[in-house]
C-alpha cells in the first residue's frame, strides 16, 4: 500500500533510538523528507546517517533538548526553513523516572511536565499554524499504556500522559476542520532501551534478574513476547498517511493484548 507520504515533511522528536527513531525510519522508508531531534548530536547523527543510508532519503538531524521551550520552537523553525513546510509530527520523549508518588519531590515533577507534557504542547503549538496553512497535517502523539491502565512505579508517566491525551483529544476536534488529525499511539512493552533500564531498575528493587523481570513482563502479554520498535512504528506510519485521512482523536494501543479492559 503506498501511504501517500512521498515528499511529505516528516518530524519526530526523541528519534536518536528506541520508538522515535523507529518511527523515523518506517517515515523515511515511505519516502517523507525526514527530521530528527535529541540531545547527544554524535548519537543522534549517527542515526541520521544510518537512516539516510537504508531509504535513500533526506534526513535533517537538529540537536534539541525537548524540555527547553526555545528548543522545541527551534526545531519547528529549522526543518520549516530547511524543507519548506511539516506536515507529520510525530511528537515523543524520553521516559521520566520511574518511582512511587513518595519517591517523587517538586522538582522531579516539574522537569517531568517539560519532558513528558510541555514537549508535546510546545511542538504542536509551533507546528500547526505550518499544517493549517496547506490544510494539512498528522499529528501522533506517543504515551503509553499506562493512559488506560496506571502503572504502579511510573507515576510521572501514568500522571503526566494522560494530560497529552486530553490535550490531544479536544484539539482533535478543534484542528479537523484544517485537514488535520491528532491521534495517540499507546505502547505497551517494547524492547528498547528505556524498557531494558526499567527492567533493570526494577530487578533491584524486587532482588530479581534483568531478564526474570523481562520475563514477567512477556507473561502478561497475551501475544507471549515483547513487541518490537517496528512494530509501533507501522501503526504510526499509517496514522500518518492520506488512508488514515478518517481517523482522528483516537488513541490505539500497540501492546500485544497487554490492556486487558474492553474499551
Ligand atoms: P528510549 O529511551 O529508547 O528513547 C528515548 C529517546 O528520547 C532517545 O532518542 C533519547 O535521546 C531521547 N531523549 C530523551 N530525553 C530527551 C530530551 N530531553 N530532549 C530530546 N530528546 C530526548 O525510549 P523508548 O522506549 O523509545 O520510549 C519512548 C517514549 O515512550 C518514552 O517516553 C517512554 O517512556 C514511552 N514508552 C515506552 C514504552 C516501551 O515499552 N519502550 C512503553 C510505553 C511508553
Amino acid at each position: 500500500m503506498d501511504l501517500g507520504l512521498r515528499d511529505k515533511v516528516a518530524l519526530v522528536a526523541a528519534s536518536s533510538r528506541g520508538m522515535g527513531r523507529a518511527c523515523a525510519h518506517s517515515l523515511s522508508a515511505e519516502g517523507a523528507k525526514l527530521v530528527i531531534c535529541a540531545r547527544d548530536g554524535k548519537k543522534l547523527r549517527a542515526a541520521a546517517d544510518e537512516i539516510a543510508g537504508d531509504t535513500n532519503n533526506q534526513v535533517l538531524a537538529i540537536v534539541a533538548d525537548l524540555t527547553s521551550a526555545r528548543d522545541c520552537r527551534q526545531v519547528v523553525q529549522e526543518t520549516v526553513e530547511f524543507f519548506g513546510g511539516l506536515h507529520v509530527l510525530v511528537t515523543n520523549n524520553g521516559g521520566p523516572p520511574a518511582g512511587y508518588f513518595f519517591d517523587i519531590d517538586d522538582n522531579e515533577w516539574y522537569r517531568s511536565v517539560d519532558l513528558t507534557l510541555m514537549s508535546a504542547i510546545r511542538l504542536i503549538r509551533a507546528a500547526v499554524p505550518h499544517m493549517q496553512e496547506q490544510s494539512w497535517g498528522r499529528i501522533i502523539n506517543i504515551t503509553s499504556v499506562s493512559v488506560k491502565e496506571p502503572l504502579d512505579d511510573l507515576i510521572l508517566s501514568t500522571s503526566l500522559r494522560a494530560g497529552v491525551v486530553g490535550m490531544a483529544r479536544t484539539l482533535a476536534n478543534q484542528l479537523a476542520g484544517d485537514g488535520i488529525t491528532v491521534n495517540n499511539v499507546l505502547p505497551g512493552y517494547i524492547l528498547t532501551e528505556r524498557v531494558k533500564e526499567l527492567a533493570q531498575t526494577r530487578a533491584r528493587a524486587q532482588g530479581k534478574s534483568p531478564d526474570e523481570v523481562v520475563d514477567g513482563l512477556v507473561e502478561l502479554v497475551p501475544i507471549g513476547r515483547i513487541g518490537k520498535p517496528e512494530e509501533l512504528a507501522a501503526v504510526v506510519a499509517f496514522l500518518a498517511s492520506e488512508q488514515a485521512s478518517y481517523v482522528n482523536g483516537t488513541s490505539i494501543l500497540v501492546d500485544g493484548g497487554r490492556y486487558k479492559g474492553l474499551m
